[in-house]
């Protein structure tokens, strides 16, 4: 291969661009021409590709987002759409392609690849929820930010004595949430691994007021439930002031932390490795701190996410 091409798709991350960088610098470095897509599947049936040289990706490190842009495009599972966009692709000359995403960022990429276009998927997403590797470009730095607004909640519920639930990401997945809990010390949660009733909530956060606790936090998996109703709910039965906060995009934004520049930067460069191999349509991981790849429809449909319950374990006995 000569030249291969790089686009971010679906949510953004901090991190993507460190990934892009691994990507661009990699190439280079191995004689390749690469080529960066506009705002991920869209740009790509748009037609807008412009090259990338060395200094392109320069001062990006330390940037949250993604400089190429990002989009939902849902047209992009007909056939008809990627067909265009593998024309637009061989029309630039271009071999191969890194696409960084989640899990519907992966499905297309799939598609191109039994499509007859080589790509490489690269797991670019906050949530963590992505199965066939331990973390995700961006996850590390949403869990700090998730962290720092419990801390901030703290300071302010045990001065007012109240209950303070925090709505935190991860679309189906309770990583973020968790982890959040143990390092912000939530003893209450929910998360979409371990079954929850509000009323065993409830009486939870009544045990720990009559132990003589002044305040409360519990951290609430997206899409769990309603949190304005839980507060609602809670401040009825336990006659505490409750108050809900949902966290939302604050959490995909940020300079990424170091562990994020550095998994993106090794990311990107496996991907190149991985291109230059002749590999495609496969997904690239980090499990137990090596980087791995699979094929990507066997890690989207086959493979477990594995759910630290010793964690959660921990955390209930922290109470
Ligand atoms: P995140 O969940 O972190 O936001 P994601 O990559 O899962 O990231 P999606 O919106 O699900 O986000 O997917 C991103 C894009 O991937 C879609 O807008 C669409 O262009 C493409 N895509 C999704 N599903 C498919 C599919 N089945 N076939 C082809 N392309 C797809």
């Amino acid at each position: 291969i000569k030249k291969i091409g790089v686009l971010t798709s679906g949510g953004d991350a901090p991190g993507m661009n460190a990934a892009i960088r691994g990507v661009v610098r990699t190439a280079l470095t191995e004689g390749l021409e690469v080529y960066g897509i506009e705002d991920g599947y869209l740009g790509l049936y748009e037609n807008r590709i412009n090259q990338l040289y060395r200094y392109s990706v320069s001062d990006i490190i330390t940037r949250g987002g993604t400089f190429l842009g990002s989009a939902r495009f849902p047209a992009f599972k007909e056939k008809a759409t990627r067909q265009k966009a593998i024309d637009n692709l061989r029309q630039n000359n271009i071999d191969a392609l890194v696409v960084i995403g989640g899990d519907g960022s992966y499905l297309g990429a799939m598609r191109l690849t039994e499509e007859g276009f080589p790509c490489i998927g690269l797991p670019g997403t906050i949530d963590n929820d992505i199965r066939g590797t331990d973390y995700t470009i961006g996850y590390f730095t949403a869990l700090q930010t998730a962290v720092e607004a419990i801390d901030r909640l703290r300071d302010t519920c045990s001065s007012h004595h109240r209950i303070s639930i925090i709505e935190i990401m991860g679309r189906g997945c309770g990583d973020l949430t968790l982890n959040a809990a143990v390092a912000g010390g939530c003893e209450f949660m929910i998360i979409p691994e371990v079954s929850y009733t509000k009323e065993d909530l409830i009486e939870e956060i009544k045990f720990g007021f009559s132990k003589g606790k002044k305040h409360a936090i519990v951290a609430v998996a997206e899409h769990m439930l309603d949190v304005a109703q839980l507060a609602k709910d809670i401040e009825i039965a336990v006659k505490h002031e409750t108050r809900a906060t949902v966290l939302g995009h604050v959490q995909r934004g940020g300079s990424p932390v170091p562990y994020d520049r550095i998994l993106g930067s090794r990311m990107g460069a496996y991907a190149v490795e991985l291109l230059i191999q002749g590999q495609g349509g496969r997904s690239v991981g980090i499990q137990n701190g090596k980087l791995v790849h699979h094929d990507i429809m066997d890690a989207l449909s086959n493979m477990k996410r594995p759910f630290d319950i010793d964690l959660y374990n921990t955390a209930k006995r922290l109470f």
